[in-house]
C-alpha cells in the first residue's frame, strides 16, 4: 500500500521551506522506513536550497542528512533491524555495495552512490524517510536522539578527517567553531591530541575551553603572528574565507592544512608550503565503517553535539539561524 509523506521543500532557489507532500513507496526488500523525530541543519543544507550547486539541486527540493527516527516497517532482506528501534541516516543513503570504493569500506567514492537529500532525492525534513537499511545505524543507547542527529553529517565529517590526519600527542587546531568546529574539538582532545581554538572573536572562549580547547585565539594578526609554527594540524571548519597566508605560517614543518569547512575557492601560496613541506587535504563524509566508528566513539567518550531545538513549524527560523550564524552549535529540527 503507497502512502503518502508530508516534507518541507523550498520550491525555488533561495525560497523558505513549505510543506510538499509525496508519495512513499512500501520499502523494498532491503529498504527500512523510517519515521523522522530529529533532522539536523547543515550548510549543505542551505548550499542546496540556494541551487549553489546547480543539478544537485531539484525542486520542490526537500533537505535533511542529519535523520534520526524510529524504524516503523523492514524489508524482506533486513535482518539487522526492527521495528521501534532508533536510528540515524547521514548524507548517504546507499551504494552499489560491489564495486572497488565500497569493498574498501569508501562508499562515498561509490560511482552509484546516493545522496540522502540532493539530485533529487528527498530527505529528513520530512515526517518518513526511506532507505537502503545498510545505511541505516542503530544510535548508542546512551545518545539522545536530539543529541545523536549531528553526528551523521557534522560528527562524521571532522571524525573522519581527524581519524586520518592525526596522532595521539599533536598539536591540532580548529579554525572555526560551529557546528563543525565544535565536534572537532572535543573529538581531537579525546584523541590525545593537544587542541587549539581559533575564532573570530572571543565569545565562543570559555566554551571551546569547556570542550577540550587547551588554548583559544582570535585571529587577528598580531595573535597569529604569535601563534605562528604551533600546529601540526589546523582543520578548518569554518565556511568563510581566511588569511590562508597566516593559517600556513601556524603551521611546522610537515603539517597538514585540512578543510572541512566549504569556504570556496581558495588561493595558497605554495612557495610558502613548500618551504615546510605542508600538505593540503580535504574532509569527505567517511564511509559506513567510519560511521561504526564514530558512533562508538562519541557513546564512549561523551562526544556530544550541543543543539538547539526548534519545532517543525520553525523550520524556517531554524535556517535563517544557521544563515545568521547564531546557532549554538547545531539546528536540530524536532518533528
Ligand atoms: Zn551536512
Ligand atoms: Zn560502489
Amino acid at each position: 500500500m503507497t502512502r503518502t509523506t508530508n516534507g518541507w521543500a523550498a520550491y525555488g532557489p533561495g525560497s523558505p521551506l513549505e510543506p510538499f507532500t509525496y508519495l512513499r513507496p512500501d520499502p523494498g526488500a532491503n529498504e527500512v522506513e523510517i519515521q523522522v523525530t530529529h533532522c539536523g541543519a547543515c550548510t549543505s543544507d542551505l548550499h542546496l536550497i540556494e541551487g549553489d550547486w546547480g543539478e544537485a539541486s531539484q525542486y520542490p527540493q526537500v533537505c535533511g542528512h542529519e535523520v534520526v527516527g524510529r524504524v516503523v516497517r523492514t524489508g524482506s532482506a533486513v535482518t539487522h533491524l526492527s521495528p521501534d528501534q532508533r536510528v540515524g541516516v547521514g548524507w548517504y543513503k546507499g551504494a552499489c555495495l560491489a564495486c572497488e570504493w565500497c569493498l574498501k569500506g569508501e562508499e562515498q567514492h561509490c560511482a552509484a552512490v546516493l545522496p540522502t537529500c540532493s539530485n533529487g532525492q528527498k530527505g529528513g525534513f520530512a515526517d518518513f524517510l526511506t532507505c537502503d537499511s545498510r545505511f541505516v545505524f542503530l544510535l548508542p543507547d546512551n545518545l539522545p536522539s536530539h543529541v545523536a542527529a549531528p553526528l551523521f553529517c557534522a560528527g562524521q565529517t571532522v571524525f573522519t578527517a581527524l581519524l586520518r590526519g592525526t596522532r595521539p600527542g599533536m598539536r591540532v587546531g580548529v579554525l572555526g567553531i560551529g557546528g563543525l568546529g565544535h565536534l572537532a574539538i572535543q573529538f581531537a582532545a579525546k584523541f590525545g591530541c593537544t587542541v587549539t581554538a581559533l575564532s573570530s572573536s572571543d565569545n565562543k572562549k570559555a566554551q571551546a575551553l569547556q570542550l577540550g580547547a587547551r588554548h583559544f585565539y582570535t585571529l587577528d594578526l598580531a595573535t597569529l603572528q604569535a601563534q605562528e609554527n604551533t600546529l601540526d594540524f589546523l582543520l578548518i571548519t569554518a565556511s568563510n574565507d581566511q588569511d590562508w597566508e597566516r593559517a600556513i605560517a601556524l603551521l611546522r614543518p610537515h603539517g597538514t592544512l585540512c578543510f572541512a569547512g566549504m569556504p570556496g575557492p581558495v588561493t595558497l601560496d605554495i612557495p610558502a608550503m613548500t618551504y615546510k613541506t605542508l600538505t593540503v587535504s580535504t574532509a569527505n563524509v567517511g564511509g559506513r565503517h567510519d560511521m561504526l566508528k564514530m558512533l562508538e566513539f562519541a557513546s564512549e567518550h561523551h562526544v556530544w553535539p550541543m543543539v538547539e531545538i526548534f519545532p517543525t513549524e520553525q523550520i524556517n527560523q531554524a535556517l535563517d539561524a544557521l544563515r545568521n550564524n547564531t546557532v549554538r552549535y547545531r539546528a536540530v529540527i524536532e518533528f
